[in-house]
């Protein structure tokens, strides 16, 4: 792990480790596997920032015959969300008597995550499961509570494991947290 990250001017610290990651993934997969043993689920991976996660998640989950799809929203520019989600793909799989898991980054202030769960409900799944790598409690202006998180933390801004600074800073194994933020 680097001893420090900068982007865009920005200092971000060590948070999280790729192993702390990995064990956290393990046991939501284990979770979601028990959960969906006797079901029909389908894995859709929200873009950008969950590839990562989902890549790991849907391995650690193992039931081969799910279909693993994508869908991509979006909310953010720069440090704050817009307070606006805006869909950008849409999803064309029929979902209609399926047990739909979402993978999602991180769960702030959880518009996007109800949005997508309300608009995912019109297309009849039989139930819908909400996975996130990441969930920040305080930071909720919806209530929305995830099925399974990995890490609940604090309202602070991070990077890596597919999370990003306008684009930057996805690749990075670990997970950091912004340094000395100003809420
Ligand atoms: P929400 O709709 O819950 O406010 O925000 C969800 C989206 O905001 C996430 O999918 C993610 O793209 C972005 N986001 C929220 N908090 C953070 C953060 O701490 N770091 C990064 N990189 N993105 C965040």
């Amino acid at each position: 792990m680097q001893s420090s990250v900068t982007l865009d001017g920005l200092t971000f610290v060590p948070y999280l480790t790729s192993e702390e990651i990995a064990a956290q993934v393990k046991r939501v997969a284990s979770e979601i596997r028990e959960d969906l043993k006797d079901g029909s689920p389908i894995f859709l991976c929200v873009l950008t920032g969950a590839f990562m996660f989902g890549a790991d998640l849907v391995r650690e989950v193992g039931i081969n015959d799910a279909p693993i799809t994508f869908v991509r929203y979006s909310s953010y520019s720069g440090l704050s969300s817009t307070g606006e989600v805006k869909q950008l793909m849409g999803l064309k799989e029929d979902i209609s008597g399926r047990d739909v898991v979402i993978i999602e980054d991180i769960v702030d202030t959880g518009l996007t995550a109800s949005m997508m769960v309300e608009d995912l409900k019109k297309r009849n799944p039989s139930s819908i499961r909400f996975a996130t790598l990441l969930y920040k409690p305080e930071s909720s202006k919806t209530g929305f509570k995830p099925d399974y998180v990995a890490f609940s933390i604090p309202p602070k801004f991070i990077i890596g494991y597919g999370l990003d600074l306008d684009g930057k800073g996805r690749n990075l194994k670990d997970i950091y947290v912004i340094r000395d933020q100003k809420n």
